[in-house]
């Protein structure tokens, strides 16, 4: 059983190595909400809520989340005792519709309580089996192809598994014929189109189809499933959707519809571990692989992101940068880091999310916060 008794919700701001650009926008500095969960019994556990400043990427925003977070989750979840962490999706499901992303960050948090409660890694909590999690690079749109291939030339020497490239429309087929041309048919490379096409472009993903991608990622609407479909069968490269999945009926639907053959699964995108496991759970019953993307967390929405990663059907490499990638310094000890071949290792021997949170730069860092004894917002 598990009762919590009190949340603290911090908003800090983290500066980003370098700027990070997708079809919809870009960002210079990291504003992330962090949520410090503290049972009855004084086990505390961490959670990172992974909204954007802007709701470029899904409907969130850093703003939306710490409403609905402060006014409706936190009052939820705080008080009540559930069996296990996974009571937690199924109330806030039926009572929320959508902030996925402020749901899972109070569900995940509790999930690091409950791993540290039983003393055993929050990996082994979930069912994960690996040891390891291998490694891709999520790499922006950058300004012509010759930049992109100078990048990557750079990521190939750091043990990176496998180069994502995100395009957009007037940044793509020239883009991905230039890396191939520089680096050959072995480079394990990828698309990323964040939603921006649409179905008349089906002879640019019929050119795209020569370059033999290892897949195309979420090429068409946010929300799409049915299209996708279309697409899919006109094309040899198996289409991932991301953004279009974001609870486990629509993973469904799209084994049944054919609309991909591999899955991007963000737990902060479906609502949390519970969810994400099940998405895991029915992909794999399918044979369909899936990864774990990144949104920029800090070192500790990618501790969670590296549990869940460790299960079983996380079969292709993640987006799961060391920290280095994105942050000049993190907020957890050890950092998160990469070996020459890719890999991250996961924390199996440690408790909970198995990093040390570095409490005292997050007080540095937060600009305001949450208590949910108090109710009230607290400008720093
Ligand atoms: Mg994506």
């Amino acid at each position: 059983m598990i009762r919590l008794k009190e949340v603290t919700l911090r908003e800090i701001h983290l500066p980003l190595v370098e700027p990070f650009t997708i079809s919809s926008g870009s960002e210079n500095m990291r504003r992330i909400l962090l949520l410090e969960v503290e049972d009855v019994d004084g086990v505390v556990g961490w959670g990172e809520c992974v909204a954007m400043a802007m709701p470029n990427y899904n409907p969130e925003s850093i703003d939306t989340a710490w409403l609905a977070l402060t006014e409706w989750i936190i009052p939820m979840a705080v008080g009540p005792t559930f069996p296990d962490p996974g009571y937690i999706y199924p109330l806030l499901q039926k009572r929320i519709r959508g902030h996925e992303m402020a749901r899972a960050s109070l569900e995940m948090a509790t999930w690091d309580v409950w791993a540290r409660r039983k003393e055993v890694s929050l990996s082994t909590i979930l069912g994960g089996t690996r040891e390891k999690v291998g490694t891709g690079i999520s790499i922006g749109i950058q300004q012509s192809p010759a930049h992109l291939v100078e990048k990557i030339k750079g990521y190939t020497k750091e043990g990176y598994q496998r180069i994502k490239v995100k395009i957009k429309p007037g940044f793509d087929l020239p883009f991905v014929k230039a890396v191939r041309e520089e680096f050959g048919p072995d480079l394990s490379l990828m698309v990323d189109a964040n939603n921006a096409y649409t179905l008349d472009d089906i002879p640019l993903f019929q050119e795209l189809d020569r370059f033999s991608l290892m897949m195309i990622e979420q090429p068409l609407d946010c929300t799409d499933i049915v299209r996708h479909a279309t697409l899919q069968r006109k094309l040899k490269t198996p289409i991932c959707l991301d953004e279009s999945i974001t609870k486990v009926e629509q993973a469904e639907d799209m084994i049944s519809l054919g609309s991909g053959k591999i899955i991007n699964i963000k737990p902060g995108r479906v609502g949390g571990h519970a969810s994400a496991k099940a998405i895991h759970d029915v992909a794999m019953s399918h044979k369909i692989p899936v990864w774990c993307g990144g949104m920029l967390e800090s070192g500790i929405g990618r501790a969670h992101n590296v549990a869940l990663a460790s299960l079983e059907n996380f079969s292709l490499p993640g987006d799961i940068s060391p920290s280095t990638r994105y942050w000049e310094q993190d907020i957890v000890t050890p950092e998160w880091t990469m070996d020459e071949n890719g890999f991250i290792s996961v924390p199996v021997n440690k408790p909970g999310i198995g990093v040390e949170v570095n409490v005292d730069r997050i007080e540095d860092l937060t600009v305001r916060r949450f208590h949910s004894d108090s109710k009230q917002l607290k400008l720093v």
